[in-house]
């Protein structure tokens, strides 16, 4: 049962999960096997691209044949260059000229010149 949907409900948009943009690599504590979701294990029959949440439960080291529960999370490598940078639109700050921040940093002071001067004065 797949009929189309009139409209109620949109396409989703083609936006990938930070899991999906950066998979974690899990490295074997028995052997130091690294298990790239990009590359996924062959000889296991996992595809490419497949996280390592994703693997079956009796999946083994292909190195050393150690259970799932002998790896530890290591991070990403596989992140796109600009990947942190894209993070960080959408805060405001970034949209500034560096003359804007100049002027914000420079009212600031001024700011705090001022205040400093008025209790300087009341003192
Ligand atoms: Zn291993």
């Amino acid at each position: 049962m797949s009929a189309p949907q009139s409209g109620s409900v949109p396409d989703r948009p083609q936006e990938q999960t930070l899991a999906e943009l950066a998979p974690a690599r899990y490295e074997c504590r028995s052997c130091g096997y690294i298990y790239e979701p990009s590359k996924g294990d062959s000889k296991a029959g996992i595809e490419h691209g497949t996280l390592f949440e994703d693997l079956p439960e009796d999946w083994r080291c292909p190195v050393c044949g150690v259970g799932r529960s002998q790896f530890t999370n290591i991070g990403s490598s596989g992140a796109p260059s600009g990947f942190q940078e894209n993070l960080k639109y959408g805060f405001g700050v970034n949209t500034l000229t560096p003359g804007q921040k100049n002027l914000l940093i420079f009212g600031a002071l001024a700011v705090g010149f001022l205040i400093f001067m008025s209790l300087y004065g009341l003192s």
